[in-house]
């Protein structure tokens, strides 16, 4: 049983190698399996307000569906960027419990955001007889040596919300639309401030994600695509002119990096009472960042502030005025499709994907399977969190 599920994983991988195309090594060196950390001693900041949505693994369905390759106890490696960011907490868990409720063993590991430690959790659980590697990455672009050896040894790889970049050994993408994240966050714009009606023109800053994530690239266009009509229409400015992707990145989407960026855009181009109207946040921890520069530095009429992940912080904040929208992900939801790719990679059935144009990680095509994400703010979050599960009314006080 077990030699024949291998034999179906090669063959499964060669065919989704032939999917992906070749591509090249860039030649880094994954660090030596010595220097693995202990995953544990991260302190968890976010860990003490674990949602309710952790003890709620759907069970009944991940069961319903599980392969018959789980039965016989496959490992699967789920390597998890850091414990610092709520949602990394949340995926880490809900892929853990679905992955284990459908009869798998699971090697769960989170790397401080430190790329040498994820390459050697990676050389870990390739090491230590994983079948299948479920991988958000820290730096997409750091992973192609150590992801060699996992296709040698026949491991399918599939890239999880983050695409892994230059590495044939992927061979799937699970994600939310991140270009659909984007215009989610402009139309919210243009709907709060009636950009189609209003003259403005309206003070805009901008806070875009790390640059070393190809998602914060989508996030950033999705967003731009939107509000540049009204930008060309001189409805929206720019007071700092910090406008390009490459100018308003916040490497490691830092809280502290976005707050210190803002509070000098604030010092050089607000302090004389302009207003700022619009704070462009590409996700809740810069839009934490650029909330408590406001908090601490400004005193002008309080911006449209957009962010995404409906972290626990920020939904209080968006509860308390200080935040107005983010965009909700619901991990359950992508870990519920990965468990099914996982599945049906494992059981050589044909993995459901809904887009094969979209995400090139430089080897090719990467066959993707996209979630929809939605927008929350203080008008529909109840019923988008709460009356869901993901929340419960006590983590929001
Ligand atoms: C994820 C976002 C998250 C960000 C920072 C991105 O890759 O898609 O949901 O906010 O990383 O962790």
């Amino acid at each position: 049983m077990k030699r024949k599920v291998l034999g179906m994983v090669l063959a499964t991988s060669m065919v989704a190698a032939t999917l992906v195309g070749c591509g090249g090594g860039s030649g880094e060196t994954a660090a030596p399996a010595a220097e693995a950390p202990a995953a544990e001693a991260e302190a968890p900041a976010a860990e003490a307000e674990a949602p309710a949505a952790e003890a709620e693994a759907p069970a009944a369905d991940a069961e319903a569906e599980a392969p018959a390759a789980a039965a016989s106890g496959n490992k699967v490696g789920v390597a998890m960027p850091t414990k610092d960011l709520q949602r990394w907490n949340q995926d880490g868990s809900n892929m853990q419990a679905e992955l284990e409720a459908a009869g798998y063993e699971v090697d769960l590991q989170y790397a401080s955001n430190d790329v040498a430690t994820q390459v050697s959790q990676i050389e870990n659980m390739i090491n230590g007889g994983c079948s299948a590697l479920v991988i958000a990455s820290i730096d997409g672009e750091s992973l192609t040596t150590v992801l060699e050896s996992a296709k040698s040894a026949g491991i399918p790889v599939i890239a999880y919300d983050r695409l892994i970049m230059n590495s044939d050994a992927v061979s799937y993408y699970a994600t939310f639309d991140n270009y659909m994240v984007g215009t989610k966050q402009g139309q919210y714009i243009v709907d709060a401030l009636d950009l189609d009606n209003a003259d403005g023109p309206f003070n805009m800053e901008i806070t875009g994600g790390s640059p070393d994530d190809n998602n914060a690239k989508f996030f950033y266009q999705g967003a731009i695509d939107v509000l540049q009509p009204y930008m060309d229409a001189g409805k929206i400015v720019v007071p700092s002119g910090q406008i390009e992707f490459a100018t308003v990145g916040t490497p490691a989407w830092s809280t502290e990096t976005a707050q210190s960026r803002m509070e000098n855009i604030l010092s050089s181009n607000y302090s004389d009472g302009t207003n700022l109207d619009i704070a462009l946040c590409s996700n809740d921890s810069t839009a934490l960042g650029v909330e408590n520069a406001l908090a601490a530095n400004y005193t002008g009429n309080y911006p449209v502030v957009t962010g995404q992940d409906c972290d626990i912080a920020n939904v209080k904040n968006m509860i308390d005025g200080k935040q107005s929208m983010s965009i909700f992900k619901d991990t359950r939801t992508l870990a519920s499709q990965v468990v099914k790719m996982v599945g049906q990679i494992m059981s050589g059935e044909e993995v459901e994907v809904n887009d094969t144009e979209t995400y090139d990680n430089g080897t090719g095509v990467i066959p993707s399977y996209l979630c929809e994400p939605v927008f929350a703010d203080v008008n529909n979050y109840k019923e988008l969190l709460i009356d869901s599960g993901y929340y419960t009314e006590a983590d929001l006080q």
